[in-house]
C-alpha cells in the first residue's frame, strides 16, 4: 500500500469509528456471565455507540459491551467482537475498513459471538490458550441448565499464549497478558502501549454486578489480585476499557480493586467459619460495601452464590481450619 493511499485508507476508517450516532447503550440488562440468556435482537449499526479515544483507538458501544478498535497501517484490530447478533452491525461500523486481527478477552458469547463473520473475512484471532479451548468445546451453563455448542473451527483462535503476548499494529506496540481465575480461567487484558489505553474485559465492573464464572474456573481471590494488577499496570493517563460501561481511570479501577479485596477478606472469613452464601447475605456482608464503597448490588445473592462456589473450589487457601 502507497504511503497515500495508506494515509487515505487511516482517514476513512477512523471517520468510519468515530462517527457512529452517539445514543445510550443497549443490552444494559444483558449478563456477561456466562452467557446471555436469550439472544439479542439485530439491531442497526446506527443503534451502536463511538467514544473515540486517541486518534487511533475508538471504543465501539452497544455490541451489546464494548469492543476496541485500533485504525494503522496494518489494518484494524478489535478487542473483542461483540454478539453474534450484533456482528455485522460492528463491521457496518468500521466503514468498510478490514479487521485483520481481532483478540478476545474471554469466551463468553459477547466478546466472541463475531468472531465467526471477522474470522471467516481473514482477521486472525489472538486469544489466552484456555479461551482458546472454551470456543472450541461444547459446555456446560449450570446457571441455566443448558448445553452451549462449540462455536465453527473459522471462530476460534488460531494464536493463543499462556502468560503473555507481544505484537505490533502499525506504530502501536500491544501487550496481552493472562489474567489467572478473574472472571474466566482464560482472561487476558489488551495494554495498547504507545497509546495508554488498557482493555480489561469483564475482570472491571464498574456498572454490573462483578460476575465470577465459577463453573469456568473464575473466582473472587483471582479477581481481587487480577484487579490489583492492572491497577499497578496502569498510570493517572491509562484509559481503562472494561467490557460493560463507560471508559474508567486509574483511580477508578483502584476503587474496584479495593471493594473486591475487602470482599475477598469478609467472604473468606465467613466461608472459613462454614458459612453459606445465603449466611453472608445475612450477616450484612453486602451492605458494609454499600456503605464503605458506596456500591450497590443488583443481585447481592447471586453474587454471593457465585463467590461461594468459588471459594469452596479454591478451599485449600483456608488452611484446612474450616469450622
Ligand atoms: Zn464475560
Amino acid at each position: 500500500m502507497k504511503t497515500t493511499d495508506r494515509r487515505r485508507f487511516l482517514q476513512a476508517s477512523l471517520t468510519g469509528i468515530a462517527g457512529l450516532a452517539s445514543v445510550p447503550l443497549l443490552g444494559e440488562l444483558e449478563g456477561c456471565a456466562p452467557l446471555p440468556s436469550r439472544p439479542a435482537a439485530a439491531v442497526p449499526a446506527a443503534a451502536l455507540t463511538s467514544e473515540k479515544l486517541t486518534d487511533r483507538i475508538a471504543v465501539i458501544g452497544g455490541a451489546p459491551g464494548n469492543v476496541v478498535a485500533l485504525s494503522s497501517s496494518d489494518g484494524v484490530l478489535l478487542v473483542d467482537s461483540g454478539s453474534a447478533a450484533l456482528a455485522r452491525s460492528v463491521q457496518a461500523s468500521l466503514a468498510g475498513a478490514r479487521v485483520r486481527t481481532l483478540i478476545n478477552t474471554h469466551y463468553h458469547a459477547d466478546q466472541t459471538g463475531g468472531n465467526e463473520l471477522f474470522g471467516a473475512k481473514g482477521a486472525t484471532i489472538h486469544s489466552q490458550e484456555i479461551t482458546r479451548e472454551w470456543v472450541a468445546t461444547a459446555y456446560y451453563v449450570p446457571a441455566d441448565d443448558r448445553w452451549v455448542k462449540a462455536l465453527p473451527k473459522v471462530a476460534w483462535p488460531t494464536v493463543t499464549f499462556r502468560e503473555k503476548a507481544e505484537m505490533q499494529a502499525g506504530a502501536e506496540r500491544i501487550e496481552c497478558g493472562y489474567l489467572l481465575e478473574a472472571h474466566t480461567r482464560g482472561d487476558c487484558y489488551v495494554f495498547f502501549r504507545d497509546s495508554n489505553v488498557l482493555a480489561v474485559g469483564c475482570v472491571s465492573s464498574p456498572l454490573r454486578d462483578p460476575a465470577l464464572d465459577w463453573y469456568a474456573g473464575g473466582w473472587i481471590g483471582g479477581r481481587a489480585d487480577a484487579l490489583a494488577d492492572l491497577v499497578k499496570l496502569a498510570n493517572d493517563d491509562t484509559k481503562i476499557v472494561p467490557a460493560y460501561g463507560p471508559v474508567l481511570t486509574r483511580a477508578e479501577l483502584a476503587a474496584e480493586r479495593d471493594m473486591m479485596a475487602y470482599l475477598y477478606t469478609r467472604t473468606t472469613e465467613l466461608t472459613d467459619h462454614g458459612r453459606s452464601a445465603k449466611d453472608m447475605l445475612n450477616a450484612g456482608v453486602m451492605n458494609e460495601v454499600s456503605e464503605k464503597f458506596h456500591r450497590t448490588f443488583k443481585d447481592p445473592y447471586r453474587f454471593l452464590y457465585d463467590v461461594s462456589k468459588g471459594l469452596w473450589a479454591h478451599y485449600t487457601n483456608f488452611g484446612g481450619n474450616i469450622v
